[in-house]
């Protein structure tokens, strides 16, 4: 899918998505789909398209195809002994969950347990050279109705249009993500951060660099918001008891799924740890699994949820997402509770390989 426009991270420019799509059916003819999170390039995480598709058709869909039921934490159990993979489980998992829903006629938020209330969104913006045409797109989404702007920085890109954005927007609700652009020696220059009073600064450091985040979560009052680094349950509970975040970015196409995911969620709410919903850059289908998840009450930092054409000239479903007061309304169709474009998917589509009753 070409993107609307290039994308900049620290990682890299992106101006188009290789994305990975499933599509279960059920016996009763329902169907579900997933979307698969990862990357064209092992930039993000180890996992990239590629990897998904080869694990995916290699080893998690013919396992299932000699079980008779299936919910998704069978699914999620059934491709247990695989270690890693996370996104390519992921992936199946999630169009289990959506086939589900529409199976029991329920909104996929609702069977998870979230609410009808819609959820307040954060639009990410890419590293803007020009910071004239920084702000431009920051009063843009601000008259959109976004609730938080969420700056992209990277070494070099960082202090400066952070102060001229609040210099402009005193009192705009502002975070930076990092992608792990930054190391421990760039300690001075992340605590002239902490005086512009950000939501977050989300990913620092490397994902594995625990405890140089917990060194400086403890040297910044700006909640840290580890997001890379949360692959699972395992990484959520040592970023706990190391202290190294007071926030947490959660995607469930990066965890393993749903099920993981609300687990993950229920720690947090337990622990009194804000939750912000991201975004993988994901067409229709994926942002409407995280719309789900993100409907629990956990959810209280604004995610990244972007309407779609904030990204796509055309979506991959419809109706597209488009904000309402500011909020992204929840769904109110059984399952994801959008019906993904088979003709616009079929126009799209490089590759694609059937399984059991779909081959
Ligand atoms: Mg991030």
């Amino acid at each position: 899918m070409p993107l609307r426009e290039p994308f900049v991270s620290s990682a890299g420019e992106r101006s188009e998505r290789r994305i990975l799509l499933l599509r279960a059916r059920g016996d009763e003819g329902h169907e579900g789909w997933g979307e698969c999170v990862a990357g064209e390039v092992p930039s993000y995480s180890p996992e990239m398209t590629e990897t998904a598709w080869h694990v995916l058709t290699r080893f998690i869909l013919p396992g299932l195809l000699e079980r008779e039921v299936l919910d998704p934490v069978e699914i999620l159990r059934s491709s247990g002994w695989i270690r890693g993979h996370h996104m390519a489980r992921a992936a199946a998992e999630m169009a289990c969950w959506d086939l589900q829903a529409r199976e029991l006629g329920v909104p996929l938020g609702e069977l998870l347990g979230g609410d009808d209330d819609g959820v307040p969104v954060a639009i990410a913006l890419g590293v803007h050279a020009d910071l004239g045409a920084l702000s431009d797109r920051v009063q843009e989404a601000l008259d959109t109705g976004y609730a938080m702007v969420k700056l992209k920085v990277r070494p070099g890109h960082d202090v400066e249009p952070v102060r001229k954005l609040r210099e402009q927007f005193p009192t705009l609700p502002l975070g930076v993500d990092a992608n792990g652009a930054y190391a421990l020696e760039d300690l001075p220059r992340l605590r002239e951060l902490d005086e512009f009073g950000l939501v977050m600064l989300e990913q620092p450091f490397a994902p594995a660099a625990w405890l140089d985040h917990a060194r400086l979560q403890g040297a910044l009052q700006t909640p840290i918001c580890l997001d890379e680094s949360i692959t699972g349950e395992a990484e959520l509970q040592l970023a706990l008891e190391l202290e190294a975040c007071r926030m947490v970015s959660l995607k469930p196409g990066l965890v393993g799924g749903l099920h993981v995911a609300r687990r993950m969620h229920d720690l947090c709410r337990d622990r009194g740890v804000p939750l912000r919903c991201g975004g993988m850059l994901e067409s229709g289908i994926g942002r409407a699994h995280n719309l789900a998840l993100a409907s629990l009450p956990g959810f209280v930092v604004p995610g990244d949820l972007s309407e779609s054409r904030r990204y796509w000239v055309q979506d991959l479903v419809t109706p597209e997402f488009g904000l309402v007061d500011g909020r992204m309304p929840a769904a109110r169709g059984p399952g994801i509770g959008v019906e993904p474009d088979l003709d616009r998917i079929e126009v799209l589509a490089v590759r694609r390989r059937g399984f059991g009753d779909l081959a």
